[in-house]
């Protein structure tokens, strides 16, 4: 059978492989360590550095098709696989989607709105970009960052300087307006190498301390916004050509929608769709690239989906019984770090309500004491 190529051997990774594993595919995939979720299912391993344009080499080599499950794959190395080998979602949105002042621009630039932001590279420009944005604010750097890494929220005058003490040295940055918003969402998209386009349904995000806490589908927003949101990404995905599957995350106010950032590759807030549509957005991406037609992406139940990050895992083994019954998913990580993304579990219910309270009352999901990690 073909090989699919996997540039990145996380859990995004993992669960493609398992999807693609089971519509017959060989899976070989690059990734720096050893013991990797997705070295762990694949049928081959390269250990290689992804900068590193000799070890893609000798990945692609044995491909037939090429992915990459994040977005930091070195822009070069991305297009000398582009130029060499198949990669059929191209390196293009890998280098709007590294840098959040170029992804700005470019969401700007089809006429998809952003909280108005600035480019930020001096503790003068800070300053200036505060007097033209006003407080509340976040600071971010423009490259490497996820999970909330990277940032700082500034609420008044004196953050100018603290923020900038954080954070110097790793710039260039963008400030942002801290939006008011009702609800975050993402909407996953995907396009196939034939232009044929699916968007699964909207997912409602709960983040804490940056990091992505629950999963809620059917988003609770209003009809009016569900539209507006599935039309930007829509707008986005045909305007630069999407090939595979992307996320748009956004901010949701009444009727109003602007998006945050994207993410060119399947999204934690889709891994609902593993258990709750008629195809995953895992699935979806590898139909898409192998030029399959699209799934269905059919809601079969209302779901919620709750990360397991390292301070929860033993909570949730321990009193995982008193919640009903959920699909558990672990991605195989040997060390269990403070906000490190050791798995997930997704509910499948009528009364979403219910259950949603039933997880903010749990113990799992209280602080713990291991330390690490993002303070
Ligand atoms: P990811 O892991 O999703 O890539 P990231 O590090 O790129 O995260 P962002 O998505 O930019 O970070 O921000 C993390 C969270 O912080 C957002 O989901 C949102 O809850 C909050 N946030 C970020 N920017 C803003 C903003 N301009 N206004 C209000 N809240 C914001
Ligand atoms: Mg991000
Ligand atoms: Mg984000």
């Amino acid at each position: 059978g073909s090989t699919i190529g996997i540039l990145g051997g996380g859990q995004l990774g993992r669960m493609m492989a398992l999807s693609a594993r089971e519509m017959g595919y060989r899976i070989a995939v690059l990734e720096p360590k050893a013991d990797s979720p997705c070295g762990m299912v694949a049928d081959e391993e390269v250990i290689a550095s992804y900068d590193d344009t000799k070890g893609a080499a000798g990945l692609a080599a044995s491909c037939d098709v090429l992915t990459y499950e994040f977005e930091n794959i070195t822009a070069e190395t991305a297009r000398y696989l582009e130029e060499t080998m198949y990669l059929p979602q191209g390196s293009e949105l890998l280098k709007i989607s590294q840098d959040r002042l170029r992804e700005k621009e470019e969401l700007r630039s089809f006429d998809i709105p952003v909280a108005p932001y600035a480019a930020v590279y001096t503790l003068m420009d800070l300053k200036e970009a505060v007097e033209k944005i006003t407080l509340p604010a976040v600071l971010k750097t423009t490259r490497g960052g996820y999970d909330g890494k990277g940032q700082y929220v500034l609420t008044e005058e004196e953050d100018i300087e603290k923020s900038w003490q954080e954070l110097k040295g790793k710039g260039p940055f963008v400030l942002e307006q801290k939006i008011n918003f009702d609800t975050e969402v993402s909407v996953i998209i995907t396009r196939s190498v034939h232009g044929e386009v699916s968007i699964f349904p909207t997912a409602e995000n709960i983040h804490r301390g940056g990091i992505l806490h629950q999963t809620i589908v059917p988003a609770r927003i209003s009809n009016e916004a569900e539209q507006r949101a599935e039309m930007l990404a829509r707008r986005f995905a045909e305007s630069i050509g999407l090939v595979g599957t992307l996320a748009v995350e956004m901010f949701v106010t009444g009727d109003t929608v602007c998006v945050n950032e994207i993410a060119p590759r399947p999204h934690n807030s889709g891994h609902y769709t593993i258990n709750a549509c008629e195809t995953s957005q895992f699935e979806q991406h590898i139909r898409a690239l192998c030029g399959w037609p699209l799934g269905s992406v059919q809601l079969l139940k209302p779901a919620v989906m709750v990360n397991l990050l390292g301070e929860h895992v033993d909570a949730y083994l321990e009193h995982h019984r008193r919640l009903p019954p959920a699909h558990v998913h672990l991605y195989g990580k040997a060390e269990a770090k403070k906000g490190r993304k050791m798995g997930h579990i997704t509910f499948l219910t009528d009364t979403p309500e219910e259950l949603i309270k039933l997880i903010d009352e749990s113990e799992i999901w209280k602080e713990t004491q291991l330390t690490g990690g993002r303070k």
